[in-house]
């Protein structure tokens, strides 16, 4: 489906004057306008639809996309950056057409420092490459997107991803320290630091960390790292239902216990990975929970683990199946990625939205829009990173003629969210997807503001026009 008509394409004569100019600092290879370069560029993994650029082209240097930039400003052209387009908010589509700049031929680990425990990368080094590079070293980088064996850290950053293991260790804004920050302007800063402590100036690495690629491009990211964890255990714990592994998530916490990962797969979830075949559950399996336990000594991570399963039996578990090597570790983390493609394959369509609510209320939202789902004749899976309290809430339906009744779910749900002191989103962002729900969390006046400091660093407003704010009202 093409979507391009809600929004004014920049004029072809525009983008003609650029494509000319840009001859002068890119080679012709590092230009695409082919029709399937243009398709595949023109969506990501947030089913939003299909918006296509006039043209894409992959800078290989800092300086190349400083010279881009600066040229789309000369002819008034949009452009919006991508890394592997793995987004689910639509962050990466280019809703006015222009420019995609890709940032993936920028992809060399440029440093790792055992002795500083940093690392220095381009922006389209792929996640999973990064952390295989610094474990082979002893070290860690933490942050797990389940999207790591192909999204990039440069659209980490931008998103400010998270993943499993956020619940003990964080997520990417804990772990960036400085940056190459290529302004809309095409003016290159570097900000931050090296050092793992370091508090001169305004936090503008806090501030670019999450800004969803619409106050300028990362060239350079400097990362912490810390030391590898030398034993991991990792145990699926079957409930009968939801609401006793939702409870058994709160029991854990409240125990003092911090796992580095609590994931909860719920019962129209367990059905669709054992409809894909990924992975035998236990008959009679209502729910369960993915728990990883870290650290150095054997026997601790042992004892965190029984005391973590001896609550989750009190809470009504019925059975615990600890992992044995690596192998089977990767099994039952292979189970939970597979979710979401699985679902995909119960119902012609489904949205899928990332919720965070306080983790003492999982219970209850849990309880709310499975009611909810109940009410409307809609099926709602819920899973994800219970540990946190960020919920993937799916509605799964039929197709285009129910899509007015999912609204109505998706709006129900996110107004729930908020009430129960919750955000619409924990990891994926606002993008295009959600920005007409951002009203539902924040007051005018906060819009307000972000509005003006993105005006403040992009004041034509050509870098990823249409995102993340509520389209202004039309008379
Ligand atoms: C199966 C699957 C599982 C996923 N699981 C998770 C998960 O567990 N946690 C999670 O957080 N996300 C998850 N995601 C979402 C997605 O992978 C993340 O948002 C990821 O960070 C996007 O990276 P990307 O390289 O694909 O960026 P893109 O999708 O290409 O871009 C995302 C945004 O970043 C901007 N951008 C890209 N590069 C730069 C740069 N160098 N500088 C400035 N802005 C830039 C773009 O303009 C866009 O706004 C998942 C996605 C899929 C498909």
């Amino acid at each position: 489906m093409t979507e391009q008509a809600h929004f004014t394409r920049v004029e072809p004569e525009r983008v003609a004057r650029l494509l000319a100019d840009l001859a002068r600092v890119l080679t012709p290879g590092q230009v695409r306008q082919d029709a399937e370069t243009l398709a595949a560029y023109g969506r990501d993994e947030s089913d939003s639809g299909e918006f296509l650029p006039d043209a894409v082209v992959f800078p290989d240097d800092t300086a190349q996309v400083s010279a881009v930039f600066k040229r789309c400003q000369v002819h008034g052209v949009p452009f919006t950056p991508c890394g592997a387009r793995s987004g689910k908010s639509g962050g990466s589509l280019p809703l006015r057409g222009g420019l995609v700049v890709s940032l993936e031929r920028m992809n060399r680990i440029l440093a790792i420092s055992v002795e500083d425990l940093t690392a220095v990368v381009e922006p389209g080094v792929i996640t999973g490459d990064l952390m295989r590079a610094v474990e082979e070293r002893g070290l860690f980088y933490p942050p797990d997107p389940n999207s790591w064996e192909f999204c990039t850290l440069g659209g980490n950053v931008a998103e400010n991803a998270g993943g499993p293991r956020a619940l003990k260790y964080g997520v990417t804004r804990d772990y960036v320290i400085g940056l190459t920050w290529v302004t809309p302007e095409g003016e290159i800063l570097q900000v931050g630091r090296r050092t793992i402590k370091g508090v001169a100036g305004y936090d503008l690495v806090g501030l670019f960390v999450g800004s969803e690629g619409t106050l300028g491009v990362a060239t350079e990211i400097i990362l912490q790292l810390i030391p590898l964890p030398r034993r991991v255990m990792t145990a699926l714990i079957v409930f009968p239902s939801v609401l006793s592994a939702a409870r058994a998530v709160s029991a854990v916490l409240a125990a003092g216990i911090l796992p580095r990962c609590l994931e909860l797969i719920d019962d129209v979830a367990i059905a669709a990975i054992v409809h894909r075949g990924s992975f035998a559950f236990p008959p009679g399996a209502g729910a369960a929970l993915i728990v990883e336990v870290d650290g150095n000594a054997q026997e601790g991570v042992l004892a965190e683990l029984s005391q973590l399963g001896a609550i989750c039996d009190r809470q009504g578990a019925t059975q615990s199946l600890v992992a044995q090597d690596d192998s089977q570790r990767e099994k039952l983390w292979a189970a939970r990625r597979v979710i979401s493609p699985a679902l995909r394959a119960l119902k012609p369509a489904k949205i899928s939205e990332d919720i965070v609510v306080p983790r003492s209320r999982i219970p209850e939202i849990i309880e709310r829009l499975k009611a909810m789902g109940a009410e409307l004749g809609l099926t709602v899976a819920t899973y994800g990173h219970a540990g946190d309290g960020n919920l993937h809430a799916n509605i799964l339906y039929d197709g285009p003629a129910q899509r007015p009744l999912v609204e109505e779910a998706l709006r129900r749900m996110l107004l729930m969210t908020v009430e129960l002191g919750g955000t619409i989103t924990g990891e994926h962002g606002v993008g295009h997807a959600k920005r007409e729900y951002l009203a539902l969390e924040q007051s005018a006046a906060l819009l307000d503001l972000q509005r003006r400091l993105k005006a403040f660093f992009d004041p034509s407003g050509l870098l990823n026009p249409e995102k993340m704010f509520p389209a202004p009202k039309r008379s």
